[in-house]
């Protein structure tokens, strides 16, 4: 497969050529922080509405995912089992809807050190496993090495699980197939992704390499023919259940493609405008010898200023990361906010989460230790005060 990889892809879902780029950067950040992709890409199918990254579909971006997985630990600074209320939220939404007990097998792709898994087996004594393309040392639950690119090794289980995973997937209708040879005849799927739906509604940033695809409702159901549907939701994140069964069930809701296409659009389009006044503000801040805090020196902080910082006087960049033990920020070489030295001064605070509520928190937080302040929110809400 990844010989066949093409930056001049069709749509992966239904293989149209009617895709149109929407979003680039000329630079872009990985979550971890430790390795980026030029030139990334985001497109829309004219045909069916998925949106997906172009840039992913490049032998190079292949050769970056692959490194980056090798050392991949993503929980390590929470406790285990880790308990926020969207993981509590999907425990409750699995046990809800799958029938669960101590002869059910679950697998979970992408398990991570197994908290989710952990959680499921405290309250309903499944027998689970831990499914990772690497090997886990810090592994809390039996974990095998296992890929959704490659047909199982492991036999075949009641109930597969995904949390934040198949967004990650490149080649997506290979992954589903490949799902059969998991999931026995009758046996479930979860699946947790990040909302298209609720990305557009509110112009959070989730376009980060990372990221392969933007799913919606409906381009998810394309790509699942076949399975029958027993429930979905998009409180925080879309999350569905389906199951390997005949006869199949679909979605009731009628989908108009053509409006669907034009709100995606309008979407972008509004969203590129954004960035665009986004970067011009710190442009002219920083022309103008202004001092500019970022508050958050995350992942939101990083996605955004890779592509742009090269523009501005790094002299007088600074960030404030309650999370963030060092002085220095490890990704640009940020330093620490002197708050004493800038409590007087005019600043510019930048407000670096992709959470609403967190960005009004640092907003009434930001203004407690800033005077004369001006503060830019990233997407949600473009505004200075
Ligand atoms: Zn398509």
């Amino acid at each position: 497969m990844t010989n066949q990889l093409n930056y001049y892809v069709n749509c992966p879902i239904c293989g149209s050529s009617q895709i149109k780029e929407v979003l680039n950067k000329p630079h872009a950040f990985f979550t971890s922080g430790s390795a980026s992709v030029e030139k990334y890409s985001v497109a829309l199918c004219h045909n069916c509405s998925f949106v997906f990254q172009k840039s992913a579909y490049t032998k190079t971006y292949q050769e970056a995912i692959n490194k980056l997985y090798q050392n991949y630990q993503q929980s390590n600074q929470f406790d285990f089992p880790r308990r926020d209320p969207k993981t509590l939220d999907a425990l409750d939404f699995v046990t809800h809807y799958i029938n669960i007990g101590p002869q059910t097998k679950v697998a979970e792709f992408g398990s991570d050190r197994g908290d989710f898994l952990y959680l499921l087996k405290q309250q309903t004594g499944a027998q689970v496993v831990g499914l990772e393309p690497c090997e886990q040392p810090d592994a809390k639950v039996p974990t095998k090495i296992a890929s959704i690119l490659q047909p199982s090794s492991h036999g075949q289980f009641d109930v597969i699980l995904m949390k934040q995973t198949f967004e990650h997937i490149v080649d997506p209708i290979k992954a589903v197939n490949n799902l059969k040879t998991y999931v026995k005849a009758g046996g479930y799927v979860y699946i947790e992704v990040p909302s298209l739906e609720r990305i557009t509604e509110y112009s959070l940033e989730d376009f980060i390499p990372d990221h392969v695809s933007h799913y919606s409702i409906h381009t998810l159901l394309k790509l699942f023919k076949g399975w029958s549907i027993i429930t979905w939701h998009h409180e925080h994140f879309l999350s569905v259940i389906l199951q390997n069964k005949l006869p199949q069930t679909y979605l009731s809701e009628t989908f108009d493609l053509s409006q669907q296409l034009k709100q995606l659009s309008l979407f972008f389009h509004d969203f590129n405008k954004k960035l665009y006044d986004f970067k011009s503000a710190l442009i002219k801040q920083s022309n103008m010898g202004g001092i500019i805090i970022f508050f958050g020196a995350g992942l939101y902080f990083r996605s955004l200023l890779a592509a742009f910082i090269d523009e501005l006087n790094r002299d007088n960049l600074f960030f404030i990361d309650d999370n963030l033990n060092e002085n220095i920020e490890p990704c640009f070489g940020l330093q620490r906010a002197n708050i004493d030295k800038f409590k007087e001064q005019p600043v510019l605070v930048i407000g670096c989460s992709n959470d609403i509520k967190s960005q009004q928190a640092m907003h009434h937080r930001a203004a407690t230790l800033f005077s004369k302040m001006s503060y830019l929110y990233l997407f949600s809400s473009f505004s200075t005060e």
